[in-house]
């Protein structure tokens, strides 16, 4: 009936229109009002794209279902996570038996950690958990320069939630807010702020406004890297309180992630994951997925219907540096990158043996060469002596050039941030010359102190690299001619040798 209306309604407009023209009738002076009119029109109900359209992704399993279909179980380690997770979510599932308690509903939950730690799959999977409906938006799409637009925007998630809920006839909601901190920093810190607190204001009037006496129950799932950042009022007690964090994978839980990611792909007999998860410390779950990916890819480059440990080392490499680029060195270049290389692996083996895992002059990204080392476990704290022999590893590859080629080159930046790194770490530990200090510690005194360990340190290596001068030829050698040797084969030349490195 309404179509039918509008579409009378529209032809009669037209005659008129037209009989006007034909008329004669200068329609000039009603443009500016007409557009005006009609601008305000599409404002308010919502049809303007930039302004008040806001994509919200309800993902689902199938075409029309807006439940996810990840589940706790395809997300690896995260144990602890999971655990605080779920009990939070117990609220949601048994509802009606909290209510009796006069337990009111937990509102939100914010998921803190490192990105492509599982804090998006984890907010699905809490959906397909507790049968809810899933709407997701990045804090970014709210924020924008013009004044009320993100506050309105907030609305319309809570209320898109509510809705698709009760269409859907489920009982509960959950909004996943990715990059909460875009929307939810401290309020009065940002530019154009007005506009940012108002959505933020918008925000924990919406949380305030879940009643456990709704039909649907929603709650709210924040995710962020940076939590220092938000607004203390979202943290407040009824608001989001509970924090879940949500950290890098230790060994067992990427070996999780792994086996999780390889339960489609086709490995071979030799490879061994658990290997890999000893090697792949400081990788997140998105890391290690684009690992076994990248693995799989250079299988089917080369044919093979089966994925060996060689693509995985390679992969390794990739993920950690990037793709190989094709740069063509000048002879000395590359004779200088093997010589750098050598030296950080000769003091790798040397203060942890078998600690190399692989040895390379090919290439990628901004490394013209690297050592990968075989990190044994996990591990959060080090000693003095730890530190010490760390920062030997990282000054070996500038001072075995220097015994070559008589000088160093700017080969050696990274390795000096690094060994700069640790000894400040050093300093601030308490663990250097000038004992506890506070951290406000002058910076010339800091620099002083810095300069002496990593020099004392240069001045071992060196003593230790020219009685082991033979090794490093011969081992540099091999490398120019192969390119590439795993820790195996240098523990292995190093052997044949009868070379010994204490
Ligand atoms: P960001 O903070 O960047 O938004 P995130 O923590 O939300 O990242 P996700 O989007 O959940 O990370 O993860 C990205 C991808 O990484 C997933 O689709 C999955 O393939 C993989 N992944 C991450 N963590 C895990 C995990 N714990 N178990 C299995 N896979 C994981």
């Amino acid at each position: 009936m309404d179509k039918w209306i509008k579409e009378v309604g529209i032809g009669a407009g037209l005659a008129l229109v037209l009989l006007a023209l034909v008329s004669g009738v200068d329609f000039s002076v009603f443009l500016l009002p007409l557009s005006l009119a009609g601008l305000g029109f599409l404002v308010i109900s919502g049809r303007t794209g930039s302004l008040s359209k806001f994509p919200v992704n309800s993902i689902g399993s199938g075409e029309d279902s807006t439940i996810p279909a990840i589940t706790f179980n395809d997300i690896g380690g995260q144990d602890m996570a999971k655990r605080e997770f779920l009990e939070a979510l117990s609220f949601l599932k048994e509802s009606v038996k909290t209510s009796k308690l006069g337990i009111r509903p937990l509102k939100g939950v914010l998921l803190t950690g490192p990105p492509g730690t599982g804090k998006t799959l984890m907010a699905k999977a809490a959906a397909n958990y507790t049968n809810s409906v899933f709407l997701a938006a990045s804090g970014s799409q709210f924020v924008q320069m013009y004044a009320g637009v993100g506050a309105n925007r907030v609305r319309q998630i809570f209320k898109q939630a509510r809705t698709t809920a009760e269409r859907e006839k489920k009982s509960s909601a959950i909004i996943f807010i990715d990059e909460i901190d875009v929307l939810g920093a401290k309020r009065g810190k940002n530019a154009s702020h007005m506009e940012y607190d108002q959505t933020l204001n918008e925000l924990l009037t919406q949380i305030d406004g879940i009643r456990s006496e709704h039909p649907v129950q929603v709650l709210v799932v924040g995710a962020t890297n940076r939590s220092d950042l938000l607004d203390p009022a979202l943290l407040r007690p009824g608001r989001f309180d509970r924090v879940v964090q949500v950290d890098l994978p230790d060994k067992s839980g990427r070996l999780h992630i792994l086996k999780i990611h390889a339960a489609n792909k086709p490995l071979s007999a030799d490879v061994d994951l658990e290997a890999i998860a000893s090697e792949t410390t400081g990788f997140s779950g998105a890391h290690l997925e684009s690992l076994l990916n990248e693995a799989a890819i250079s299988a089917l480059r080369d044919g093979r219907d089966l994925i060996n440990s060689h693509d995985l080392s390679e992969a390794i490499a990739k993920v950690m540096l990037g793709e190989k680029t094709n740069r063509s060195l000048q002879r000395e270049e590359r004779e200088r990158v093997a010589y750098h290389e050598v030296g950080h692996a000769i003091l790798s083996e040397t203060v942890r043996p078998s600690s190399v895992a692989s040895i390379t002059i090919a290439s990628r990204n901004q490394a013209l060469g690297y050592i990968r080392q075989n990190p044994q476990h996990d591990q959060y704290l080090y000693t003095k002596d730890q530190l010490l022999d760390a920062i030997k590893v990282c000054v070996a590859g500038a001072i075995s050039e220097e015994l070559i080629f008589g000088q160093r080159s700017t080969g050696a930046t990274g390795d000096i941030e690094q060994a700069t790194n640790l000894a400040k770490r050093m300093v601030f530990a308490g663990l250097s010359p000038l004992g506890i200090v506070s951290t406000e510690l002058p910076s010339d005194i800091l620099h002083k102190a810095i300069v002496q360990i990593i020099a004392e340190e240069e001045k071992k290596v060196e003593e230790f690299l020219r009685g082991k001068i033979d090794v490093v030829r011969e081992i540099a050698t091999h490398l120019l001619k192969e390119e590439t040797m795993t820790g195996e084969e240098l523990r292995t030349l190093l052997e044949s040798r009868e070379y010994s490195l204490l």
